[in-house]
């Protein structure tokens, strides 16, 4: 199954920003923002499935692995987006641009407090 690191794209639809890439062979249209497990269980029981973003390669781009309940049950090792839907109303979306790539940094910054 063919998968492809996420890109920062516009929603055609709404014209918010979405996550899109090609999960184990299947499209995914994921939201940016990372959910906290009191989210990701609001967004399971909304219908909507989550996604693993794991960040692999050099330089380490986002992928998206879909969260089934062996992954949910597990440890949370990345931090999890969910499926992109496009808020109720009327939308007028800008017109499309081309879609950015992400790319994460290797090696992130020290905190502000560290935990020592
Ligand atoms: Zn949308």
């Amino acid at each position: 199954m063919i998968s492809s690191p996420a890109v920062l794209d516009t929603c055609r639809r709404c014209g918010n920003l979405i996550l899109k890439a090609h999960s184990e062979g299947l499209a995914v249209r994921a939201n940016p923002q990372p959910l906290d497990p009191r989210a990701e269980l609001g967004a399971i029981l909304a219908g909507q499935a989550t996604y693993d973003l794991q960040p692999l390669g050099l330089p380490r781009k986002p992928y998206l692995w879909h969260r089934h309940h062996f992954r949910i049950a597990g440890k949370r090792e990345w931090k999890v987006v969910a499926d992109h839907r496009c808020p109720p109303g009327p939308h007028f979306p800008p017109p499309p641009g081309p879609p950015t790539p992400v790319f994460i940094p290797f090696a992130y910054s020290c905190p502000d407090q560290p935990p020592f």
